[in-house]
């Protein structure tokens, strides 16, 4: 019923991201379309529901003289990430945490923005929630399971994120850390979250939310209240709007509201009982704004405890045995694995690497990040933010203990500084002809499996050897290889292109497979697609079922990329991913960037001009040897591209000094156009 609701929510933490619709919560539509499915159901639901909320009263009343016990439920987030992206750190799940507990226990600090109208009305729930530090294995575990699939994004239909993992829901509440659930523009809007009541399936039991409404660091984009919000109907409650002003919410103590509030409007009044109250937009179960929202009633925390002892699914979750064997009472001691994350693996001098612990079992109390070639050579912060200031590849090592002990994992090529310089003209030729890939400008990555990038000799579309992706043996479905280039200078180029060969078969019946060839202009941090060849335009022989060789140079096809619209943008990065999904073998060769215009008599001009002294000081002198009609044009720009100095010098000219004073040591590209040919020199200077 609220599926037809537009609404436009502002919200003060996401700028205006996003002009679409966002319905926040999908619980009552999941349980709708249960429903649907499992007609026989509805009475059942209905019962359990007036169950729940008589208990809730006889809760209340009995509270007088009840002693208060603070319940607390051991919980597991299961991480479902499509791309590294959504594979959120440690930090931002504990934050979440932080404000889940912090909202059930009263302790928000904006809990005193509740107006006072409402003081008597407001509960601590008294429930608390704590990571598991057992598994349902007896193993230890942080409370947090990682997993790569595309089910991530879109994870609404069918639950089926929950089918790949789900810890016993009778013993752990479950949480869903997904890409997004829907967003289908004019149906369910934007969601966030949703969650299963106490009385529904135990196979779906448990909380979906997106990464991004989780916490407020890390990929958080939005206020970091879906949780909690979601949590409460975990725990039974309903919207404060369910039933409009007839009040179906079944909590006495929350105004009654005719339909959901959006934004944070504190003049609401959407219902006119007796007494009559203005909505209660503070309310953790309301559409509003979670940064106006700071509150659960009494009458909200009575329903959420008697669902604790009304329901299977919520009854064992809290005892004392049930935290003693998920680690949550006496947590074992247990050795931290190490892993870790990194924020850019390919990067420039001075750009900032985010380092972030993933490690997993035991809970590290110390850590000691290794960081040769960086700013800060080694951190012991758990997630260090460096530079480094020289190009190269570096090897990063991570070493986390506690009292249990202690582990290590170092990767040998964690980051690449790109060593800008190394290709200033407008030409990048690679023949894959050397054993070793790793020892070029080159840097290679698996994305989820093992299976990388290699040199073979048994295909080539020039010289003896190609670049060859073993996708028919890679196991892992959705897996993503890709490298990336030396950095390529297109300053002053004409006509240049990006030409390459690549062969590949699909596997019969399956064509899923996709290439895409890359270029970035800002060292890697945004890339535009220049070309995407998947199903009939990615094959080039005829389907296999054993793995595909090219057996003759029509079954390789030959590709030249227009880059002309690159030219003087400063170097750039290209980079060629293949996302495989089941099919067959990859082969990539001759790969050859090429200025058009570089021709014969820009050769004779280059040879002619004389640079010197270079290395230079003060001053720089050029001499030209060659006839010509038009005159010069000069520039020296350091090797980011940056324009140091420009001069036109006259056309009869045969000798020009350039003046150096106050330009840095380093290297530089002096280019001299003429007409519309130009040509690049290295110049040092010292
Ligand atoms: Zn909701
Ligand atoms: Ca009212």
């Amino acid at each position: 019923m609220y599926k037809t609701l537009l609404i436009f929510a502002l919200n003060l933490f996401t700028f205006s991201l996003f002009s679409q619709s966002i319905i926040p919560c999908h619980t009552d539509e999941n349980e709708e379309e249960y429903l649907q499915a499992h007609p026989e159901l509805r009475a059942e639901f209905e019962n359990a529901k007036d169950e729940l909320f008589s208990n809730a009263e006889k809760l209340l009343k009995s509270s007088a003289e009840t002693e208060s016990v603070v319940k607390t439920i051991p919980v597991v987030f299961h991480v479902i990430y499509n791309s590294p992206i959504d594979n959120i750190g440690v930090a931002q799940i504990e934050d979440a945490m932080r404000i889940l507990n912090e909202d059930f226990r009263r302790l928000n600090p904006d809990a005193s923005n509740l107006r006072p109208i409402f003081n008597t009305r407001a509960a601590d729930p008294e429930v608390e929630f704590a990571l598991a530090r057992i598994d349902e294995n007896g193993n230890c575990t942080d409370g947090i399971t990682r997993m790569q699939s595309s089910l991530s994004v879109e994870a609404l239909p069918r639950n089926d994120v929950k089918k790949l993992v789900q810890w016993d829901p009778t013993r752990y509440l479950n949480v869903w850390v997904v890409n997004s659930i829907a967003n289908t523009s004019g149906g369910s809007g934007l969601v966030l979250g949703y969650a299963n009541f106490p009385w529904m399936a135990a196979s779906t039991d448990g909380v979906v939310i997106r990464h991004d409404a989780l916490g407020l660091v890390g990929t958080a984009a939005y206020d970091g209240r879906t949780l909690t919000h979601e949590v409460g109907h975990y725990l039974g409650l309903l919207h404060t709007f369910q039933g409009g002003c007839n009040g179906g919410d079944g909590v006495a103590d929350t105004p009654p509201v005719a339909s959901a509030n959006y934004g944070c409007n504190f003049n609401a009044n959407s219902c006119s009982e007796s007494p009559n109250f203005p909505d209660m937009i503070e309310n953790f179960m309301d559409y509003s704004d979670g940064a106006c929202q700071n509150t659960y009633t009494n009458g909200q925390s009575a329903v959420m405890n008697s669902a604790m002892t009304t329901f299977n699914l919520r009854k064992d979750l809290w005892t004392n045995a049930n935290l003693i064997s998920t680690g949550v009472i006496n947590p074992p001691d247990c050795t931290p694995t190490a892993k870790f994350d990194i924020s850019d693996q390919v990067i420039c001098v001075g750009d900032p690497v985010q380092f972030t612990d993933e490690s997993e079992d035991g809970v590290p109390s110390n850590y000691l990040w290794d960081l040769p070639g960086s700013n800060v050579g080694t951190s012991t912060d758990p997630n260090p933010l460096v530079t480094y200031n020289s190009p190269g590849k570096y090897a990063v090592t991570l070493t986390v203990g506690n009292t249990a002990g202690s582990t290590s994992v170092t990767n040998v090529y964690a980051v690449t500084v790109k060593p800008s310089w190394t290709h200033f003209q407008a030409e990048w030729k690679e023949d894959f002809e050397e054993p070793t890939l790793n020892v070029k400008d080159m840097d290679f990555f698996s994305t989820y499996d093992d299976v990388m990038f290699e040199s073979s000799n048994a295909a080539s579309s020039s010289g003896a050897q190609s670049l060859f992706l073993n996708n028919f043996d890679a196991v892992e479905p959705n897996d993503i290889d890709y490298f990336i280039s030396p950095m390529v200078s297109t300053l002053f180029a004409n006509d240049i292109s990006l030409n390459f060969d690549f062969a590949y078969a699909p596997r019969q019946g399956v064509e899923f497979d996709r290439l895409r060839v890359l270029v970035s202009t800002d060292c890697g941090k945004n890339w535009t697609v220049l070309r995407s060849y998947a199903a009939f335009a990615l094959r080039t022989a005829s389907p296999s079922l054993v793995p595909f060789v090219p057996s003759s140079p029509s079954e390789w096809k030959s590709v030249s990329i227009d880059i002309s619209s690159f030219e003087d943008k400063g170097p750039v990065l290209f980079k060629f991913e293949f996302a495989g999904d089941g099919g067959n073998n990859f082969y990539l060769d001759n790969i050859n960037v090429k200025s058009a215009n570089v021709g014969i008599k820009e050769m004779q001009m280059a040879e002619s001009i004389q640079l010197f002294p270079n290395p230079a000081k003060n001053a720089v002198n050029l001499s030209f040897e060659l006839e010509s009609n038009k005159d010069f044009e000069l520039s020296l720009t350091d090797v980011n591209g940056k324009m140091v100095r420009s001069q036109r010098v006259s056309y009869n000219t045969k000798e020009y000094t350039m003046n150096l004073d106050n330009v840095a040591a380093g290297v530089y590209l002096l280019s001299i156009k003429i007409g519309d040919q130009k040509v690049t020199k290295k110049l040092i200077i010292e």
